[in-house]
């Protein structure tokens, strides 16, 4: 058709799925056009893992100043400056973007930059210009949500706390999941005066109720500087001639609040491509609906990532992405993505590390009498010797005769790095009699995944 650019494989976001399946499908030598709109590397690199990851280290900084006297040391702390980690972190995420880039044009991906939507004649149309897939890619990921509440225009999200340019005085973090629980532990670790607001009793509901209970409680804490507000709903948000905002809630009011953060979800930016001109159909909440193959309603067009609503998380859109290439371009037809055992870390004060099925989850799936727990709670050496103390608590979910490990549950520091090996073991089906004799790794947290006793069965 003339006038319109054709490739074997046109792929619409150039984030963490788009690019790792663009990339994976050059290597079996078919042309490949991305289209972006905004900064390579998608959410993931520029306002996601990448830049939270840093500020993370950064509080964990303070954490380990804070106990530095405990240690011996006589550091005298001046201040700490948010200028300086955010201008190191732009530039770190700006390298980035270069090699990015750098990456694409090393595959021979044709980089089209602007922003895609479908044509009426079915042809994605970026700044007037046409192009067309013989298989074409959607990966256009997501964009916080921010609640239909008078005055939420004061608050800002995620995208716009990796813009703030200075530590804020007073925050108010609203949210109960991985982002407002992460950007909450940061801020609060910092020196700001934060202030968490969940709808319910617990955050992270929906992991595992050891995880959900542990955190929640260790934020309870006077020990945390995070201040919690269970049970609260934001009503109205009102800004002061002094710039600085009133948080009415139906629990009370928090006033002088410099910073304002809605954590409460991601909306897909599936809106404005048109999908309904090539047919392609989303459920209530606007995620595209894929089968266990990635394809979409409509012939020839797949989806990955954020936008298709399933565990939001980078490793999962790259590995969708580039499995989905293998099955397009390499013959591998049962080529796919399982989204099951899939490790995550909540960089959250402490750490929680996860793998697996919950314990409610185990039950529902086996039934009460199949699964077996193993639980073990401890102080962590890393606080024997200080006055701030931090729990550390594990669970391994186990089911039928051979108890096979179907989940594992960590808490506490060092969970993060702790966990990935263990997602090994439970991808290959290890049982409770290997980990056991498995030696362990003395003296480390965990140590304790190894060595737990004492079976029981779930309430
Ligand atoms: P994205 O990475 O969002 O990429 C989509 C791309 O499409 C974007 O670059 C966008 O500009 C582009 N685009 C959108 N619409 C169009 C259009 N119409 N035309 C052209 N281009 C378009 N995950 C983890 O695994 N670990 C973490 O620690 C972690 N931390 C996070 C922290 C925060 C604050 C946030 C917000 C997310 C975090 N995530 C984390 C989630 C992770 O960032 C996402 O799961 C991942 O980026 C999804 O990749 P994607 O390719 O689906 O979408
Ligand atoms: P989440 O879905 O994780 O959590 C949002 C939570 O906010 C909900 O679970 C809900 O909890 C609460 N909520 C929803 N609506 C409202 C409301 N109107 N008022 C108050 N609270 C509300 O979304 P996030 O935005 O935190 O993160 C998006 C995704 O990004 C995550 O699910 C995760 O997949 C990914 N991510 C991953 C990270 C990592 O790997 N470390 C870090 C950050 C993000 P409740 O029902 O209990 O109120």
């Amino acid at each position: 058709m003339s006038g319109v650019k054709e490739f074997d494989y046109l792929v619409i976001g150039g984030g963490s799925g788009g690019i790792a399946s663009a990339r994976r499908a050059r290597e079996f030598g078919v042309s490949v056009g991305l289209i972006e709109s905004g900064r390579l590397g998608g959410t993931c690199v520029n306002v996601g893992c990448v830049p939270k990851k840093v500020m993370y280290n950064c509080s964990l900084h303070a954490e380990f100043i804070r106990d530095h006297a405990d240690y011996g040391f006589d550091v005298t702390l001046n201040k700490f400056d948010w200028k300086v980690i955010k201008k190191s972190r732009d530039e770190y995420i700006k390298r980035l973007n270069g090699l990015y880039e750098s990456g694409l044009k090393g595959s021979s991906v044709e980089l089209i930059r602007g922003r895609a939507s479908f044509a009426e004649d079915g042809t994605v149309e970026v700044n007037g210009a046409k192009y067309r897939g013989k298989n074409t890619l959607i990966a256009v990921g997501g964009k916080p949500t921010i609640p239909n509440i008078k005055g939420a225009e004061y608050g800002i999200d995620s995208d716009g706390f990796f813009e703030l340019e200075d530590l804020p005085s007073r925050t108010v973090v609203v949210g109960a999941g991985y982002i407002a629980v992460e950007i909450a532990g940061v801020l609060a670790n910092l020196g700001s005066d934060t202030h968490l607001l969940i709808r319910y009793e617990k955050v992270l509901r929906t992991f595992d109720k050891m995880l959900s209970d542990e955190l929640t409680a260790d934020m309870d804490e006077e020990t945390n500087p995070l201040h919690l507000h269970k049970k609260t709903q934001v009503t109205e948000v009102i800004k002061g001639e002094d710039g600085l905002l009133t948080v009415k809630t139906t629990t009370g009011v928090i006033e002088k609040v410099q910073t304002l953060i809605w954590a409460i979800g991601r909306d897909p930016l599936t809106k404005e491509l048109n999908l309904e001109r090539v047919g392609v159909k989303t459920d209530a909440g606007g995620n595209i609906i894929v089968d266990e193959y990635q394809n979409t309603t409509a012939p020839g067009i797949l989806s990955v990532g954020d936008d298709t609503g399933k565990f939001l998380l980078t490793p999962v859109a790259i590995a969708a992405g580039r499995r989905l290439s293998h099955r397009l371009f390499n013959g591998e037809t049962e080529n796919k993505l399982t989204y099951e055992n899939i490790a995550t870390v909540v960089f959250s004060h402490p750490l929680i590390g996860t793998v697996g099925l919950t314990e409610e989850e185990a039950v529902a799936r086996y039934g009460k009498d199949e699964v077996t727990l193993y639980k073990s709670r401890f102080n962590p050496i890393l606080f024997a010797v200080t006055k701030h103390k931090e729990k550390a608590a594990m669970k391994l979910v186990c089911v039928g005769k051979d108890e096979r490990v179907v989940g594992v549950h960590v808490f506490g520091v060092g969970s993060d790095e702790m966990l990935q090996g263990f997602a090994v073991a439970v991808t290959m089906g290890a049982t409770k009699k290997q980990f056991d004799q498995t030696v362990a790794i003395h003296p480390t947290s965990a140590e304790e995944l190894v060595t737990m006793r004492g079976g029981v069965k779930p309430e």
